[in-house]
Parts: C-alpha cells; sequence; structure tokens
C-alpha cells in the first residue's frame, strides 16, 4: 500500500533532454500541491509539459531557510510538495539539503524521485574505472584555493569528478596540470543530453590544445573527471621490499619501519598496505 501521508518528494529533472523526466517524476509533479524550485520562471514550462497544476514557490540558495519553514508549514496542513532545481538532481551542488534537512527533522517523509544528475551521466560514458569516486563538485574560482584544493587531491586513488563553468574551464585545466601534472587521462564531457553533447577524454597535458582548436569546445555546462592517482614507481618498489620482509616473518611495524627505510615511501602508506594484506591477503 502506498503511504498517502504528506511528504517532500526531491525530483531529478532533465538535464536538457525532456524525455530524461521520469515517469514517477512526471506524476509526482502532478500528484503534490505545492512544488519549491530553484527558479521558479525556469521550472514553469516544466509543469505545464507534466499538465501538473502544482503551485510554486521559490526555494534557491538565498532563501533556503525560509523556504525550508515554508515547505514544513504546507506539509504540516496536510499537503505534499516537489523540490526541484534547474537542472539535474536537487542538492548536488545545488540547494536541497537545508529543506531536506529541516523536514526530516520535523518528522515528515522526504522520498526521493531519482534522475538525471550530470556527475553520473558523465560518468556512465567516460570510460574511466568508476569503482572509487570522489565527487568534487566546483572548485573555489579563486587562483590560490583552487591550487590548494587540488593539491589536497593528488594521491586519492580515486576518480575526481568536477563540475566548472566555461569561463573558468581553461585555467581550470591548467590548474589540474599544474596540479596533477600531464598523463593522467582527463574526460571533458560537456553539454550532456542536449544538441551539442561531447564527450572527450585525452591526456591532462593534451586538453589546453585541444580546448582551443575550435572555439566551441569551450561552450555550454561541463563535467570534467580526471583518472585516479596510479601508484608510483617508488610505491611498487615499497610494496616488493614490505612483502619480502613480511615473507621474511618480520612483526608488521618493523617490516613497515625498514621498508619505509630502504624505499622512502611514507610509513602510513606502508602501515595500510600492511593492514590491507593482513585482512585480504597480498
Ligand atoms: N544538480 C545538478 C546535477 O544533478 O548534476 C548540478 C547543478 S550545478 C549548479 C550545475 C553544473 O552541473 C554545471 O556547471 C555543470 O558543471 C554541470 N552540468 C549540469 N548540466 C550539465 C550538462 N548538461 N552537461 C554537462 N555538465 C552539466
Amino acid at each position: 500500500m502506498t503511504d498517502e501521508s504528506p511528504a517532500l518528494y526531491v525530483v531529478a529533472t532533465p538535464l536538457g533532454h525532456l524525455g530524461d523526466l521520469t515517469q514517477r517524476a512526471i506524476e509526482v509533479l502532478r500528484r503534490v500541491a505545492w512544488v519549491a524550485a530553484e527558479d521558479t520562471r525556469h521550472s514553469a514550462p516544466l509543469l505545464r509539459h507534466c499538465a501538473a497544476s502544482a503551485r510554486l514557490l521559490p526555494a534557491h540558495e538565498h532563501n533556503e531557510e525560509s523556504a525550508a519553514q515554508q515547505i514544513v508549514a504546507r506539509l504540516a496542513g496536510g499537503e505534499s510538495v516537489a523540490l526541484v532545481v534547474d537542472a539535474g538532481t536537487p542538492g548536488i551542488s545545488d540547494p536541497g539539503a537545508r529543506v531536506v534537512s529541516r523536514v526530516r527533522a520535523a518528522g515528515y517523509r522526504v522520498v526521493p524521485v531519482p534522475g538525471p544528475c550530470a556527475a553520473v551521466v558523465a560518468l556512465s560514458a567516460a570510460g574511466v574505472d568508476a569503482r572509487h569516486v570522489l565527487f568534487y563538485g566546483f572548485l573555489p574560482s579563486k587562483a590560490t584555493q583552487r591550487a590548494n584544493a587540488l593539491r589536497g587531491l593528488v594521491r586519492l586513488p580515486y576518480t575526481l569528478v568536477f563540475y566548472e563553468a566555461p569561463h573558468r574551464l581553461l585555467a581550470t585545466v591548467d590548474a589540474l596540470a599544474e596540479a596533477f601534472g600531464p598523463a593522467r587521462t582527463l574526460v571533458v564531457a560537456r553539454e550532456l543530453t542536449k544538441v551539442f553533447e561531447q564527450i572527450h577524454s585525452c591526456r591532462i597535458g593534451e586538453a589546453r590544445a585541444w580546448l582551443l582548436a575550435d572555439a566551441n569546445r569551450q561552450r555550454g555546462e561541463f563535467v570534467l573527471i580526471v583518472s585516479a592517482a596510479e601508484a608510483t614507481i617508488e610505491d611498487a618498489a615499497g610494496e616488493r621490499v614490505l612483502k619480502l620482509l613480511l615473507g621474511e616473518g618480520l612483526p608488521l611495524t618493523r617490516a613497515v619501519r625498514l621498508a619505509h627505510e630502504i624505499t622512502g615511501v611514507a610509513r602510513g602508506t606502508l602501515y595500510a598496505t600492511a593492514l590491507r594484506w593482513q585482512e585480504n591477503g597480498p
């Protein structure tokens, strides 16, 4: 039996192709009394497209707290509300988290209605290893802060996903090259699900020239995907020595200390590897 109690429905909407609006999203938008939208003018045509007669209320980053209060009041009055953003999934580099948290705290149901999200759409067609992914969203726009943020990501063994605006694209690609070096794979996913969709895979060091070769390549909306840091030659040497020492029966901490002294690989890295081997075998 479906639960008919008032709820906040968190509804993902298309990134650019109306056909990507799910059947369930359409049904929810038709059923609710209110749609809380990041930009009510932007979302009005979507409601018309669904033949939904819900009333719109604004819920954007500058009024999220008062919007949350309004939404809780509607729920208290027995009316359900759908939350949408201009494109994609609410709360993902977009407003939504505060509304959801207030509604949850007030004891009402929050029901996700899944659909497009640019990060996931890009990953699905990027052809990179996506077993372990770090979704970063937007990097800081100031160069120094951006460089600092990237420095913290350099050694992470996760595929990295960034959102970027067109006017910062080149600067960000330069910053990626500076931080990560030229060799890692970069996927530039542009205008996903739209007419000029383009998904280009190259080395980070090749990206600047590719973007400059055609002005259109810097137009539109972008997801940037950087392949995970791979173990360096030093890391591999550290692991070899560690395996040898453990194989000789040395206690774990001693083997880690010696492997560190012999190869220079960070103690923490070696320790984590040794523990992993203890659990899962080398
Ligand atoms: N909530 C959205 C989601 O679920 O993906 C993201 C909203 S965020 C404000 C907007 C950013 O998402 C854009 O600057 C771009 O980086 C990315 N994006 C949105 N639509 C896109 C598209 N069609 N193609 C590529 N990137 C897109």
